[in-house]
């Protein structure tokens, strides 16, 4: 009655396929959309001056609409379009929150960099913050 154990090293691999499937990341390439399509092609520019300002795909909405209407102390009629950021702008302090059209925003006016017009204004709250531009300070164009 010999014992002889027979050892057979390749047993041990059948079955144990678990760990080497890899699902993680690397999508089929080519599927995925550009982060920023258009890009670019459209500029809202001062009417002044052509300086960049802002881009017609950063247009949001504040209070449920992108444009709003407002008549200032002095009866001058302002129709706001609010965009999320702008750029070649400069604010002019001080920074109010009195007689702000927005509840809950503070305001400060803000210039063209190129031409100093008064462009609208920066609101701003603990919650974060959007421009009110004067829409016909604006005017959009085709961007090479
Ligand atoms: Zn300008």
């Amino acid at each position: 009655m010999a014992t002889v154990e027979m050892l057979e090293p390749v047993a041990l691999r059948k079955g144990g396929g678990n760990g080497f499937d890899r699902r993680e990341g690397l999508p089929e390439g080519g599927s995925r959309p550009g982060p920023m399509e258009g890009e670019g092609r459209r500029a809202l520019v001062c009417r002044a001056c052509r300086t960049a300002i802002t881009r017609p795909d950063l247009a949001m909405s504040v209070n449920g609409a992108h444009r709003h209407v407002f008549v200032n102390p002095h009866g001058m009629v302002f129709e706001l379009g609010c965009f999320a950021s702008a750029r070649n702008v400069l604010p002019r302090g001080p920074k109010t929150g009195e007689f702000t059209w927005f509840p809950g925003y503070a305001w400060e006016v803000v210039t063209c960099a190129g031409c100093a017009s008064q462009l609208g204004w920066r609101y701003t709250s603990d919650r974060g913050g959007f421009f009110g531009l004067i829409l016909a300070a604006l005017i959009e164009e085709d961007r090479p």
